[in-house]
């Protein structure tokens, strides 16, 4: 490899930005995308509160800590990191504990939120229990990714958040097009930047400042600054189409670099096109069961938990 554009040594060659890098500049391309991602999609006010999802992960841990030295210099925002336990036995509490040490060592409020509390039941009960009713159950993350979004949600707004930041990259995001396309859920894919016409106080917006990332950039970035992170995977994951549709964008994205990348500006076309098409904000009602915001009569939550007899009795969630 040759030298970076600063005299130094590259370690990393860029293919999306054809730039050979040393490790500073690499280290400084990474902050800088995110500054500029959350400057474009005007993701933050000065005084947000934000609530940070933090799995302990890879993702979430690199993010907190860029993100950590940005809200630095805006001196009104204030991060508070949420962690939701969905109860998974041999997985989450390790990845919980570096969550937690990571937050330490930053100096930053951890909030943690479990299925167990707002749901009555962890996410390994609820398998079990649809295990027990059904020849052949949803997916677990299917339970999982549902009640997460809602968890969070519930969390956040409990702790005044203005907005929530998640972890996922560019990977992640390129991944969930395929996934909303083959599901045909257009829906999804409309509703993925803040810029939404969604309007409801009870739903706190989400951003994701990690969007333009490859993954393995995430990955480079944490090993370069030592980061310590969760390392294992669920054990629930092998069940996910996403794995499937993972494997096969990687290998689009060795045969042909770029995929990644013009999937997401494809979204962003789609989204802003179904936008503009309906000129009326999108208002929610509310869950005939447990009252949180939804544009059906019952929110996915209750319907997946009420269709394997897991209702909580408790509406306060
Ligand atoms: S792999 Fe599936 S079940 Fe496991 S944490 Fe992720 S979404 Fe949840
Ligand atoms: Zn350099
Ligand atoms: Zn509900």
């Amino acid at each position: 490899m040759q030298q970076c554009e600063c005299g130094k040594k590259a370690v990393y060659f860029q293919k999306h930005s054809g730039q050979k890098l040393c490790k500073r500049c690499f280290l400084d391309s990474i902050e800088k995308k995110v500054r500029k991602t959350i400057s474009k999609h005007k993701m933050f006010q000065e005084n947000n509160r934000i609530a940070f999802a933090l799995s302990g992960g890879k993702d979430s841990v690199t993010l907190l800590h860029i993100l950590h030295g940005i809200e630095e210099k805006f001196h009104n925002t204030e991060m508070i990191a949420v962690t939701i336990d969905e109860g998974i036995v041999d997985y989450r509490e390790d990845a919980t504990a570096i969550a937690k040490e990571n937050t330490n060592q930053l100096g930053i409020e951890h909030v943690i939120g479990s299925f167990h509390d707002v749901f009555g039941a962890s996410l390994d009960q609820i398998i079990e229990k649809a295990d027990s009713l059904k020849e052949k159950r949803l997916a677990a993350c299917t339970y999982c990714g549902v009640l997460r979004r809602k968890a969070i949600n519930i969390v956040s707004r409990n702790l005044n958040a203005d907005i929530i930041v998640t972890a996922h990259n560019l990977d992640d995001i390129a991944q969930t097009i395929l996934i909303n396309l083959i599901r045909g859920d257009i829906w999804r894919l409309g509703r993925d930047l803040k810029s939404s016409k969604m309007i409801d106080s009870r739903m706190i917006p989400r951003v994701k400042p990690a969007r333009e990332i490859p993954e393995k950039e995430l990955t480079l970035y944490a090993y370069y600054r030592g980061l310590n992170y969760h390392g294992g995977s669920c054990p629930y994951s092998i069940e996910a189409l996403r794995g499937d549709i993972r494997n096969f964008l990687n290998l689009m994205e060795v045969k042909r670099p770029g995929t990644l990348f013009t999937l997401l500006k494809t979204s962003e076309k789609i989204s802003k096109a179904l936008q503009l098409q309906s000129s009326q904000p999108i208002i929610l009602g509310s869950c005939e069961y447990c009252a949180e915001p939804t544009q059906r009569q019952m929110c996915k939550a209750c319907e997946l938990l009420g269709n394997i007899d897991l209702l909580n009795e408790n509406k306060s969630v």
